[in-house]
């Protein structure tokens, strides 16, 4: 799209303000402006905390000679064009705003050259004055030069913190951008010395490197999750990667969210991380997070905030639940047994060296196998039985300690790994019933039947449509014969709706054939439910993610009695 001013129509609609309140919201916008141009090296460099000298080169698509100067006019721009446009915001910038209120504070030269052009065009400008325009060679690209910002504003010179604050600013706002663009090769310089240099690798994990250091890349989980909402529309992706609660923060300066690649504050991102490190940090402690979030653009308006960095979700409800969900699963499934009083940095893992085993904050690191980004497996150590508790949780005596298994969660877990497997093999084992049972339906449930009895049938049931609002069973999965699977089906029905059915049939499936609190346990019941847990591929966890057992080590209980 070519530069052009908006219409004021448009304007009018567009969350108003100054973005130039400090040198990293300069640096903010022009590196926005090298991404939105589709850059993939970007080096910033500032002098004297960004007030003598910012300076931004990219290797974009640059600006044509004919519209450099339009690129200085308010709401010029060349990424929205219609009030449509505004519903569907994909580029970063698109107020037209930036430019000129940069060039309204300071001194600026652009250099800027297209694709097939030898050499680019030059504009520099004073006080918002162009004062000289020509041509100068640059290599395809534009380079940015902002000099002796708010000198004439000493109103807002007078608010600025010491150089060095301001330029902790600065490399936060370049940090975000390498860990929201890891295909990007960025290089940051303060006062001449390289602050951050990132390789463009498009790995994650690379950017996290250069912006926290080796130490808590290796403590990072990888998150991963795309779910489709009931209409089976709309997409919610989520992407990233989480710390181990052995590398906690004392505040949220290490949470970094991005929405459709814009980087944004979000206090409900934010709680729905820490909501997801319920009971695995401790008091006064915060997660390191970087979590990329995908969905449509009509799911999320960007418009709120001249500087956009603040954004307002359609269903505030449903994305709060699923980054919590994503986040804490990753790190229940990741994790080793939680202990029992253990504080979260002195999990001890399973002894299988795969995994990723953090004993403290400090030997943990040396222990580590080299980097990797892969994602740990989770076993089990081999137990012993000792015994039953509450005729709810099994005891068992492991490695190193006591360990406590919650029968029933344990058990859904077998259980809705094996009727999984079973499907996806076509090999559920199936009960006839004595005599055919008629299942009755409201209209509600009749609507979620009518579309899923079929889908039920991959798992095990013979349904038939049999009349008004009948259903004819004739069998059910083996695992469920003898149990209330005529309730179970009515709690299925209630919130089975889009989303991912089979996931949904499955452990309604595996909850309600499960063992139950409660209920007495032979011996070789008990041998016979560690030995299939030690099987799983996720045994720490029940399919819902709430753990399967939980650890005493004899470390602690040592400690307990006065040992050690
Ligand atoms: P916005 O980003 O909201 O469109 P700006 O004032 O930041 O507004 O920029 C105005 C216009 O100048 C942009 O729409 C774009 O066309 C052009 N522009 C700015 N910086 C660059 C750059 N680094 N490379 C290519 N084009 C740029
Ligand atoms: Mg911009």
């Amino acid at each position: 799209m070519t530069i052009r001013v908006l219409d004021p129509q448009i304007v009018s609609r567009i969350a108003a303000g100054e973005v130039v309140e400090r040198p990293a919201s300069v640096v903010k916008e022009l590196v926005e402006n090298s991404l939105d141009a589709s850059a993939s090296q970007i080096s910033i460099e500032t002098m004297g905390g960004g007030v003598i000298l910012i300076r931004v080169t990219d290797n974009g698509i640059g600006i044509p000679d004919g519209e450099v100067e339009f690129a200085f006019d308010r709401h010029a721009t060349s990424k929205i064009g219609s009030l449509d446009d505004l519903e569907s915001i994909s580029s970063l910038g698109f107020r037209g705003e930036a430019l000129p209120s940069i060039a309204a504070v300071a001194q600026v030269d652009i250099i800027t050259c297209v694709a097939g052009k030898s050499s680019g065009t030059s504009l520099s400008l004073k006080d918002g004055v162009i004062e000289n325009k020509g041509s100068q060679g640059h290599p395809q690209g534009t380079t940015l030069t902002v000099r002796n910002l708010f000198r004439r504003v000493p109103a807002r010179l007078k608010f600025l913190k010491s150089p060095t604050t301001e330029n902790s600013h600065i490399a936060n706002v370049v940090s975000q951008y390498a860990l929201d663009f890891p295909e990007v090769k960025f290089t940051l310089f303060i006062d001449g010395k390289v602050a951050l240099r990132t390789p463009g690798s498009g790995q994650l994990i690379d950017s996290v490197i250069e912006v926290y250091g080796v130490e808590i890349a290796q403590n990072m989980l990888e998150i991963r999750n795309d779910s489709k909402w009931e209409n089976g529309a709309v997409y919610l992706g989520i992407t990233g990667t989480v710390g181990s609660p052995a590398v906690s923060r004392s505040n949220r300066g290490c949470l970094s969210f991005f929405i459709n690649r814009r980087w944004v504050n979000s206090r409900l991102l934010a709680w729905a991380v820490e909501e997801a490190y319920h009971g695995l940090l401790p008091q006064g402690k915060h997660p390191i997070a970087i979590i990329n979030i995908s969905l449509p653009h009509q799911e999320v308006d960007v418009n709120v905030h001249p500087t956009k960095t603040e954004v307002k979700f359609q269903n505030e409800h449903r994305v709060f639940g699923t980054v919590q969900k994503t986040v804490r699963r990753a790190l229940i499934e990741l994790m080793p047994v939680p202990q029992i009083g253990a504080t979260a940095t002195t999990y001890v893992s399973t002894p299988e060296p795969r995994q990723a085993v953090l004993t403290s904050p400090s030997d943990s690191l040396t222990s580590l196998p080299p980097l990797a980004p892969q994602t740990p497996m989770v076993s089990l150590p081999t137990l012993r039985i000792l015994g039953q508790l509450l005729s709810s949780y099994i005891i068992a005596e492991g490695r190193d300690g006591l360990y406590l298994i919650d029968q029933h969660a344990a058990h859904e877990r077998i259980l809705f790994e094996k009727i999984k497997h079973q499907r996806s093999r076509q090999e559920v084992e199936v009960q006839g019933l004595l005599e055919p049972v008629t299942f009755e339906v409201n209209p509600k449930e009749e609507e979620v039947l009518k579309s899923h009895y079929q889908k039920l049938a991959e798992f095990g049931f013979s349904i038939e449509p049999f009349g008004d609002k009948t259903y004819l069973v004739r069998a059910v999965p083996l695992v469920l014969y003898n149990k209330d699977w005529a309730g179970m089906m009515r709690q299925l029905l209630d919130f089975l709706s889009g989303g991912d059915w089979a996931e949904t049939i499955a452990m309604s499936i595996a909850c309600h054939s499960a063992v139950r609190a409660g209920q007495t346990l032979t011996d070789d019941e008990m041998d016979e439910l560690v030995r299939q847990l030690e099987q799983a591929a996720i045994p720490h966890t029940c399919p819902h993610g709430r753990p399967t057992m939980i650890r005493l080590s004899s470390g602690q209980l040592e400690k307990e009695f006065g040992r050690s």
